[in-house]
């Protein structure tokens, strides 16, 4: 377990200390709740903390909380503890951490040699932090925080124990693949824990949204190669977002199974990995004569940028064409039976029976723009039916156009612009967080201003955002708020 305990990227987690650094510029907030908190005796008092576990009884001191601790063992015989002051919020996270380190250690198939894993829930912190058997959990996360975010949380953290621990990356270049790793294997904890369609559909979408808002604003052409000297900012501005689309990607490509049986050899025969380590279980995987599945991904992850097509359906043939340079392996979903990647700067289809709508749901890295006529048809289908696409693929249709609209690319962008405003507006309900996903088409003409000095701003909108359902209302949640401060600071007034 020495390898454990070298100081190496499996200790610092990204997303999540983006968040608390964020907690404590706002001094003004973190010296209340420190004033109210201070004297408790809860974390240099543990032995008392011990005696008290499970006792609801007042001292006497009616503010001083007691640190519950309660723990259950894993059917693989791991002892999950989890400490906090709630009792309520104490079991909540133990069941979380319980069901996602059952289905982790499932889908991992790799024994950890660990007899315990201890959960510390941690006032005035935001997100959550590994090391090996010690995990921190924000206390207002756990707390407040919807059930897919603090499942998503817990899970990447006790994901990290096999992919980050177990097997750790040799390089700071690829702490984007680390910590994409740990994203999608947690994704799907939530996934298979979460029984309410709509919460995973809200989740779903939060992630959309922050991968336009990096892509958009604050790291806009950046790839998932990190430079030698980085720092924590920069992990949380190009990892978790884009690169677990592309794992996404690479799985549907390959297939659940054999994406699981590369992170079991992985972990099971590697202490350090990196980019061409995971790739090479990809290389005998042949796309075309020229491409293998490893050769793809590898230019996806160490490309910049984020692909735009050109749709254009026009009778009989529909032609696609990429805009962005420089040409990527696009991997193709679509309405028609055309080629899974397309490599060539533009290609026509035959598509006498139904138009060519491509990559619906976002299963790719890529914006698709339509022409007119189709733009205008998927709108009037999707108010007319707006429970046939999925959340995110309401939002990614929305937002895809009026990215598009915003840069002249649209024929007649204007009054189909109006349109879309009245379509998600009489709808406010299958459009949650709307605001962010029309934002291009209410700020097309201060795109300059928003350049110079939005980027630093946008960074507070990020995860935390999103992490409660209160933030999901169209024009009225916690997110369509932090949008009009954001627009009153940068432009003197409201934007939605
Ligand atoms: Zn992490």
């Amino acid at each position: 377990m020495s390898s454990n305990s070298v100081i190496s990227p499996i200790f610092h987690d990204g997303v999540r200390d983006e968040m608390s650094e964020r907690s404590e510029v706002s001094t003004g907030f973190s010296n209340v709740k420190k004033l109210k908190n201070a004297p408790s005796p809860i974390f240099h008092d543990g032995v008392r903390d011990e005696m008290s576990e499970r006792s609801e009884v007042s001292t006497g001191f009616s503010n001083v909380k007691k640190l519950k601790n309660l723990s259950r063992q894993t059917s693989f015989g791991v002892t999950v503890r989890v400490n906090g002051d709630s009792r309520a919020i104490v079991l909540r996270v133990l069941d979380c951490a319980l069901a996602s380190f059952e289905i982790l250690a499932g889908l991992i198939d790799v024994p950890l040699p660990l007899n315990k894993i201890d959960f510390i829930l941690v006032p005035e912190y935001d997100g959550g932090m590994e090391n090996w058997g010690h995990i921190t959990i924000s206390q207002s996360l756990a707390t407040t925080g919807d059930d897919a975010h603090l499942i998503y949380l817990i899970a990447h953290e006790i994901a990290h124990h096999w992919i980050g621990n177990r097997a750790t990356i040799d390089s700071w270049n690829y702490i984007c693949l680390q910590e994409d790793l740990a994203d999608w294997l947690a994704i799907k904890a939530v996934k298979a824990l979460l029984t309410d369609e709509i919460r995973l559909q809200r989740f779903q979408l939060a992630q959309y949204v922050e991968i336009q808002l990096v892509e958009d604003f604050l790291s806009p052409g950046h790839s998932l190669y990190m430079p030698d000297k980085i720092n924590q900012e920069m992990i949380n501005r190009h990892c978790y977002l884009k690169g677990v689309v592309l794992l996404d990607t690479l799985e549907s490509v390959v297939g659940e199974q054999f994406m699981l049986s590369v992170i079991k050899s992985l972990v099971g025969s590697h202490s350090s990995f990196n980019l061409t380590t995971f790739t090479s279980f990809f290389d005998q995987i042949r796309v075309d004569r020229n491409a293998t599945v490893g050769e793809i991904y590898e230019y996806w992850y160490t490309t910049g940028g984020y692909p735009s097509i050109l749709v254009e359906n026009n009778g009989p043939s529909s032609r696609l064409q990429q805009m962005s340079r420089p040409l990527w392996p696009l991997k193709m979903t679509s309405t028609l039976s055309i080629p899974q990647f397309v490599f060539s700067e533009s290609i026509v289809f035959a598509s006498e029976s139904a138009p060519l709508l491509v990559n619906l749901n976002f299963t790719s890295f890529m914006r698709v723009n339509y022409d007119s006529l189709t733009w205008t048809a998927i709108f009037k289908y999707m108010f007319e039916e707006p429970e046939l696409f999925s959340a995110v693929g309401r939002a990614q249709l929305v937002s895809d156009f009026c990215y598009f609209y915003a840069q002249d690319s649209v024929e007649n962008g204007e009054i189909l612009k109006e349109a879309v405003l009245d379509m998600v507006y009489a709808k406010p309900e299958q459009f949650e967080l709307c605001d962010w996903n029309l934002y291009w088409c209410h700020s097309r003409s201060d795109q300059s201003l928003f350049q110079q000095v939005v980027r630093s701003l946008a960074l507070r909108f990020s995860s935390a955002t999103f992490e409660s359902s209160t933030a999901f209302g169209c024009k009225n949640g916690q997110a369509a708020r932090n949008l009009n401060q954001f627009c009153e600071k940068i432009f003197g007034r409201k934007c939605i």
